[in-house]
């Protein structure tokens, strides 16, 4: 496996393009064991308005509908370390080995994946770290809302992330990707979308 692979040039292309959409800069390709290309894709969820666009999912989708069969030894290239959802459908489909553009920005469900016999190679490819890197210091508001734990609405307020949503959120508490400050921050104090 090496940043060379056809599969990984693929991926980055796609982040590269998600970038340009202005989206979220995460590409995939899914490469089957004699090498060819299934299906790339890249995150659709701001330019969809999607709930499930992930990468590594427009990646499967694009692939459309496979005998079982096609994902024995696949391979699915990704530029992010991939969220649990992502590491599920890896899972599910039971691709042979995920290869990760990088896991600075984030750290997914790789452990899981060995744990199911997933092999999973990591680059730290700085084309990858650094559209990631541009895309949150440009549009932090829309990566925070990307990351936000769970429990939190996915409708932020327009103006203030209310106290309560705070306090009930307590475990991990909420963190202000941008200055590290735990607490309240006015949209501003974090960018606009
Ligand atoms: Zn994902």
């Amino acid at each position: 496996m090496s940043e060379t692979d056809p599969g990984f040039i693929a991926a980055v292309e796609e982040a590269r393009q998600g970038f340009s959409e202005g989206g979220v800069p995460i590409g995939a390709c899914l490469v089957s064991k004699d090498g060819k290309i299934l299906g790339r894709g890249h995150n659709m969820r701001v330019q969809k308005g999607s709930a499930t666009l992930h990468g590594e999912i427009s990646a499967l989708e694009n692939s459309g509908r496979l005998p079982a069969s096609a994902y024995a030894g696949a391979t699915m290239y990704t530029t992010l370390s991939p969220c649990d959802m992502c590491t599920g459908a890896c899972v599910m489909y039971k691709v042979a080995r995920v290869v990760i553009g990088e896991n600075k920005t984030f750290v997914g469900g790789e452990e899981y994946l060995k744990k199911r016999g997933i092999e999973v190679v990591v680059f730290e490819n700085q084309e990858c770290m650094g559209l990631m890197k541009k895309f949150i210091e440009e549009k932090p508001r829309v990566w925070y809302v990307e990351t936000l734990p769970p429990t939190l609405p996915l409708s932020l307020p327009p103006v203030l992330i209310p106290a309560y949503v705070l306090l009930e959120s307590s475990s991990p508490p909420l963190t202000c990707l941008q200055c590290s400050n735990n607490g309240i921050h006015r949209n501003e104090d974090i960018g606009e979308d």
